[in-house]
C-alpha cells in the first residue's frame, strides 16, 4: 500500500476545491472497492477525499413528488432497510440488499457502485430502469445526468476533472409501474453477478398493456446494457407468459457476453434469457400489485 494524504472535507465546496487540486487523488466512499485496489497497489492515489463526513451525505430523503434522494454517503444497507425503497423502487432495493455481505452493505455506498462503474455493478440496471440521475458537483457548478449516460464503461464515468457525485436522484414512480431485479451467481453469496437484470414496466390504465418498459441487463456489455429490442417488443402488449418468454428469447440474442472464468458466453446468454422472463413478469406483477390490479398473466 502507498502512502497517501487523508482529506475529510465538511462541504460541498471544500470537497470541490481538493478534488480540483489534486489530480492524482481520489473521492472516498465506503471503501470496498478502493482500499481492496490500494492494497493491490492497482490504485495508487497520493491523497483520498472522504465525502462521507459531508454535511447531508448520509441523507436518504423521500417525497410522494421527487421521489427518492440518495446522498453519496448512504450505504446499500440503508436502501435495504428502507421500506419506501421497497416500496416504491423494488428494482433499486432488490439490487442494493444482494450486494456482498452485511459488513461490506454497511459500508459500501450506492453512489460508489455507480462511480465504481463495474458492469456487474448491482443497483445500476435497477436506478437505470427507474430514470435516475446522478448529482454533480465541480469547479464549474452543479449539474446532473441519468446513470445511464454517466457509466461508460468499465471504471469510466462521465466525470470531468475536479468533479465529484453528491448523490443520485430517483424519480417517484406512477403507482402503475413496477420494477424487479436479480442477478445469477456462480456462488450463493459474496460473489459478484455474472448476469444480473433489472426491469421496470408501466401498465396502461384501462387495458393493462404494457405502456412503457425498461430493461437492463448488468455483467453482459462493457456497460449495463438497455435491451431495446426486448423493450419495443413488449410495449403496447398485453402481458402474457408467451410474451415474457419471447422477451427472454430476444434479450438472449441482444446481449453481448463475454466468456471469462466465472461462465462462458454462452452460459451468460442462456441466463440473461432466464432472468428477462422471470423480472419482466415480476415488474408486471409489481405494477399489478400497486394500481390494484387482480388481472394475472395470461
Ligand atoms: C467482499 C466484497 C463483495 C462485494 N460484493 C458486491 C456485490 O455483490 N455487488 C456489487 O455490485 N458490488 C460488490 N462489491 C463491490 C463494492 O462493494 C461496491 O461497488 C460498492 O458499492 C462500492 O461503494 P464504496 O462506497 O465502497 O466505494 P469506494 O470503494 O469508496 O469507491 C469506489 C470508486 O468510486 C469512486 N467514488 C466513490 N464515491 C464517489 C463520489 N461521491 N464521487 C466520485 N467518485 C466516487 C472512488 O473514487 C472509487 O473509484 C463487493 C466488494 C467486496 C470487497
Amino acid at each position: 500500500m502507498n502512502n497517501f494524504e487523508y482529506f475529510a472535507p465538511k462541504t460541498i465546496r471544500e470537497a470541490v476545491a481538493l478534488v480540483k487540486a489534486h489530480p492524482k487523488g481520489m473521492v472516498l466512499a465506503g471503501g470496498t472497492d478502493m482500499l481492496v485496489r490500494i492494497k493491490a497497489r492497482v490504485w495508487e492515489p497520493d491523497v483520498l477525499i472522504d465525502v462521507k463526513r459531508i454535511s447531508g451525505m448520509d441523507e436518504l430523503k423521500f417525497s410522494r413528488k421527487a421521489g427518492l434522494s440518495i446522498g453519496a454517503g448512504v450505504t446499500m444497507r440503508q436502501i435495504e432497510l428502507s421500506e419506501v425503497a421497497h416500496t416504491y423502487f423494488p428494482g433499486l432495493a432488490q439490487g442494493a440488499s444482494l450486494v456482498g455481505s452485511f459488513q461490506i452493505r454497511n459500508l459500501a455506498t450506492v453512489v460508489g457502485n455507480i462511480c465504481n462503474a463495474a458492469p456487474s455493478a448491482d443497483t445500476a440496471p435497477g436506478l437505470i430502469t427507474l430514470g435516475a440521475k446522478v448529482r454533480i458537483a465541480g469547479p464549474g457548478g452543479r449539474r446532473s445526468m441519468l446513470v445511464e449516460n454517466f457509466i461508460l464503461g468499465p471504471g469510466k464515468t462521465n466525470l470531468k476533472p475536479g468533479e465529484f457525485v453528491t448523490g443520485i436522484q430517483v424519480p417517484m414512480t406512477g403507482n402503475r409501474t413496477g420494477s424487479a431485479y436479480v442477478r445469477h451467481t456462480p456462488r450463493g453469496a459474496m460473489d459478484i453477478a455474472m448476469v444480473g437484470v433489472g426491469a421496470a414496466v408501466t401498465l396502461a390504465p384501462r387495458t393493462g398493456i404494457c405502456e412503457d418498459v425498461k430493461i437492463v441487463m448488468g455483467a453482459v456489455a462493457p456497460v449495463p446494457l438497455r435491451a431495446k429490442a426486448v423493450e419495443r417488443l413488449l410495449k403496447g402488449e398485453v402481458p402474457s407468459d408467451d410474451l415474457f418468454e419471447a422477451a427472454g428469447k430476444i434479450a438472449a440474442r441482444e446481449s453481448r457476453p463475454i466468456s471469462d472464468v466465472r461462465g462462458s458466453a454462452e452460459f451468460r446468454r442462456q441466463m440473461v434469457g432466464v432472468l428477462t422472463t422471470r423480472m419482466v413478469s415480476d415488474a408486471v406483477e409489481n405494477a399489478r400489485k400497486r394500481s390494484g390490479s387482480k388481472r394475472r398473466a395470461a
